[in-house]
């Protein structure tokens, strides 16, 4: 079997990781490993300040609540994502509006935002999907003229660049994942990046259950347990050392796919835009014309010849929970809803050789009578 990602783990990791363990500083309060990582992945990014995290859904709920969202006050958010940047809104109390996306780039449309904003809007979460950059002048150009903040739901794009800049700088704060299939690792972790000390002190604290200065249990106010450890940080701190490398391998990845599939009928494959530099998370294709609407059957096809794929995200307004329980309207954003029914990536991890590469090519030409 060929699965779709494998994250690359090896000698150094192995060292720093003991090292924490046998140092006996394994939680998040003690060792220096969680610091030195904040600031490491903060330089690379080139970003101020640097907050770590259990995952990449509590960086979001923990930036969210350093902008103090509160119920009643509504979001724009790319609908076609991991629902943990939906979840990070309702865990809050506040309404996600859902955002159509571009058809090639499936990202959040920028020229729809104008249409969503209402007197209740108080920011906008873009998502830099499969680690291509949103187009992010116009998006940041709006939230300037409405005096909204931004935040970069990054999870997939850790290195990506829009116009030479690093993505999650963009706003007023860039949040990040570390799970197993991510750019770089920590097992389960996640990051936010934040322009100003005071906020990110502010993170730190909430973070770290509110505790008091002088009295530690005269907490500041509510608190969270979203503390990465010495450990994990351990993991991130041998796995910076290979995210260049990372992302030239999955950015090789998908040239190699690329060549291999172009002119594929019925198939549209990932872009890449001028202005952009994509890290290529996953390799997305979506079925189109006379493949649409059989994503079931190729899906099959390729795990009878030992491929793993795995489908696309489903949109928030197409989540049967959300839609039953009355927070959306099914169908609002129609390009993301055809996305969703006919997209599905194939294997892209950075370890993946060029003989089953060329393999998943093959079959896919095949399968698709190409
Ligand atoms: C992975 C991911 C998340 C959630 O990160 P976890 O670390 O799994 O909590 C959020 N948003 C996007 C776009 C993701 O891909």
């Amino acid at each position: 079997m060929i699965p779709t990602s494998a994250p690359v783990i090896g000698q150094l990791e192995t060292q720093f990781v003991s090292e924490a363990v046998m140092s006996s500083h394994v939680s998040g309060l003690s060792g220096g490993n969680v610091p030195l990582f904040e600031q490491e992945f903060a330089d690379y990014c080139g970003a101020e300040h640097g907050v770590a995290t259990t995952s990449g859904t509590t960086a979001l709920h923990l930036a969210l609540i350093g902008l103090d969202l509160q119920p009643g006050d509504e979001v724009l958010v790319a609908t076609l994502t991991n629902m943990a940047t939906f979840f990070a809104v309702l865990y809050c109390g506040a309404t996600p509006i859902p955002i159509d996306v571009e058809s090639d780039t499936c990202n959040l449309d920028p020229s729809l935002l104008e249409d969503a904003l209402t007197d209740r809007v108080v920011g906008v979460i873009v998502v830099h999907l499969f680690g291509h950059p949103v187009d992010m002048d116009p998006v940041v150009d709006f939230c300037a003229a409405n005096d909204l903040w931004l935040v970069e739901d990054a999870a997939e794009a850790h290195g990506a660049k829009y116009k030479g800049r690093t993505v999650g700088t963009f706003g007023d704060a860039g949040c990040f994942s570390f799970f197993a299939n991510k750019i770089i690792t920590t097992g389960e972790g996640g990051m936010i990046l934040l322009r100003d000390a005071a906020v990110a002190a502010r993170a730190r604290n909430i973070r770290n259950l509110a505790f008091g200065d002088s009295n530690r249990f005269m907490h500041k106010g509510l608190g969270f347990n979203y503390r990465l450890t010495n450990v994990q940080a351990a993991l991130g701190l041998a796995q910076m050392r290979r995210i260049d490398e990372n992302i030239a391998l999955k950015r090789q990845v998908a040239a190699r796919y690329s060549e291999g599939l172009r002119g594929v009928d019925g198939l549209r494959l990932p872009v890449e835009r001028p202005d952009c530099e994509s890290v290529f998370w996953m390799y997305h294709v979506v079925l189109q014309d006379q493949w649409e609407g059989r994503r079931d059957y190729v899906r099959a096809a390729l795990l009878d010849r030992g491929i793993e794929t795995r489908e696309c995200f489903v949109p928030f307004d197409q989540q049967d929970y959300f839609v039953e329980h009355g927070h959306v309207k099914r169908g609002l954003c129609p390009v993301a809803g055809s996305i969703g029914m006919n997209g599905f990536y194939i294997p892209s991890g950075p370890v993946l050789s060029p003989s089953d590469q060329d393999k998943v090519v093959d079959v896919l030409r095949t399968v698709l009578g190409a």
